[in-house]
């Protein structure tokens, strides 16, 4: 049985109270695709008021510390991200891997972490431009899967497959290669959870957009979107949302 789609917004740094009135239209009209599980991911700093302003709607952080608390300046925990009312978080986001040099065994830790927390955790993944044109895409990106997966898997973990050339640049795979590499994940999650790795959702994010959701929906093993900059605004990520 297909898993039920999930889709993401990813406010990355973007979002200050006068953007409440947005996040609020997106899960009024969330609430009527009851077939989609609809979730934005927002700046820590606007986390607590959007889930007073939306309760019962899924709102998530972007990144967790891997330590429950400590020495840690300008970190957040995924205690605290629990505690201000979160759902859920990313995880790994090559914006992070790459800026802040977060290390396949370093998103493990935070993934084991958000999930101990009680939060649903979308794990990222992806691959450069250079490895895409090297012709090692699926054998790079399954290896990072592999090193980055939560030792045990609950049923609010997702993978989230993002090839970092199509992040914010409008170019999306084919929708042959993101087949191919779709099967290959689920392989590997149901190597490392058994049949519950079925169950894993793997969602798809680049440049994803009401253009091009629907035949990205159609691929086999694609469970939904992250998406960045087509969701922080309902009018455009709301056509998404109804393409799941
Ligand atoms: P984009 O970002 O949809 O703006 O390409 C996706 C992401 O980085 O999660």
């Amino acid at each position: 049985m297909a898993n039920k789609k999930l889709v993401a917004g990813n406010w990355k740094m973007h979002g200050l109270s006068a953007d409440l009135p947005e996040i609020a239209a997106i899960a009024a009209a969330a609430s009527s695709y009851g077939n989609v599980d609809v979730a934005l991911c927002l700046p820590a700093t606007l986390i607590e008021r959007a889930v007073r302003a939306v309760p019962g709607f899924a709102i998530g952080g972007q990144d967790v510390h891997s330590a429950e608390k400590g020495a840690h300046t300008g970190c957040t925990s995924a205690q605290m991200l629990r505690d201000a009312g979160a759902a859920l978080t990313i995880v790994g986001h090559s914006e992070r891997r790459e800026a802040q040099h977060e290390s396949d065994a370093e998103v493990k830790a935070k993934a084991e972490a958000g999930l101990a927390a009680g939060l649903g955790v979308i794990l990222c993944i992806g691959e450069s431009l250079d490895v895409r044109e090297s012709g090692r895409a699926v054998e790079v990106v399954d290896a990072q899967l592999a090193a980055s997966l939560p030792a045990e898997t609950r049923d609010n973990l997702a993978v989230a497959y993002e090839p970092i050339w199509a992040i914010g640049t409008g170019k999306v795979p084919s929708v042959g290669d993101i087949g191919e590499m779709h099967a290959a994940l689920r392989e590997r999650l149901v190597a490392a959870y058994g049949e519950a790795g079925r169950g894993v959702r793997i969602l798809y994010g680049g440049s994803v957009k009401a253009s091009n959701a629907a035949e990205i929906f159609a691929v086999p093993d694609v469970d939904g979107a992250l998406v960045g900059g087509a969701s922080l605004k309902a009018a455009d990520f709301l056509p998404i949302v109804a393409a799941a």
